[in-house]
């Protein structure tokens, strides 16, 4: 298991600096807001969220008007294979909004048994509850909308939203 976990802390660091996800600042997620609310903007529909109408993606839970991101307690990441040098196969895109980004898609996440579903097969289930099963024994919690995405459970600023402006 050791490289798993060595996979997952060097990932979270590269995914946080690469999306800048470790740290999201309140401003940028107060842009992400208004990219939401404005319903007429769907560019991006057919990528991230073809399943659903924009306006749910507040109320299901998909996005947060306060991110744990912003309290720089919380990580979107995945698992890489040192020996393939791929990221593994989670069965999804990162940041989809929709069933198939839940958990419990596929299975069942707290006897992580697989249940033969379209869309995932058992190896996906496997990789996504491998990384789950890492980040829930060293302190993180899980979220039931998003497969990559976890909160330390004690966070050291549970009440700070980080913002200040970024420049070029
Ligand atoms: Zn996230």
């Amino acid at each position: 298991m050791f490289w798993i976990l060595v996979a997952v802390a060097a990932l979270a660091v590269a995914i946080a600096i690469d999306r800048c996800q470790g740290s999201r600042l309140q401003a940028a997620v107060d842009h992400f807001v208004r990219w939401a609310e404005d319903v007429t903007d769907t560019l991006m529909k057919p990528y991230f969220y073809p399943e659903l109408d924009k306006h749910v993606l507040f109320p299901q839970g998909y996005i947060a008007e306060k991110s744990g991101h912003t309290r720089g307690s919380t990580v979107d990441l995945t698992l890489f294979d040192m020996a393939t040098e791929k990221e593994l196969d989670m069965g999804g895109t990162f940041d989809f909004f929709g069933q198939q980004s839940h958990p419990d898609f596929g299975g069942n996440p707290a006897t992580q048994q697989y249940v033969p579903t379209e869309g995932i097969t058992a190896e996906q289930f496997a990789n996504r509850m491998t990384l789950r099963q890492a980040m829930m024994r060293h302190g993180f919690k899980p979220l039931d909308e998003e497969w990559w995405h976890f909160t330390l459970r004690n966070e050291p600023f549970p009440d700070t939203y980080f913002t200040f402006p970024v420049k070029n």
